[in-house]
């Protein structure tokens, strides 16, 4: 069995960029919140994130969405009723 600690395991928040390194229990604990530091980072993340998603939502809505009209051709139904 190769048990080899992975030492130097470091990892920045993507939010505060805080360098999260500590102990396998603290790891574990963080790993809660992977990949931020914290559950602030990690709500502050998703708060930035639904913020722009709304953002593109409302962009969207307000572009008028050309729904291609799909010309149906009229085909000539000649009923030959003789
Ligand atoms: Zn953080």
């Amino acid at each position: 069995m190769l048990g080899q600690p992975d030492k130097n395991m470091k990892h920045q928040c993507p939010v505060c960029h805080k360098t999260i390194n500590g102990t396998n229990q603290e790891r574990a604990d963080q790993a809660k919140f992977f990949p931020f530091c914290s559950q602030r980072c990690k709500l502050m993340d998703l708060g930035a994130w639904l913020d722009g998603k709304y953002k593109i939502i409302s962009e969207s809505q307000l572009q008028k969405q050309e729904s291609s009209e799909l010309r149906g051709t009229s085909s000539d139904v000649t009923s030959g009723n003789h």
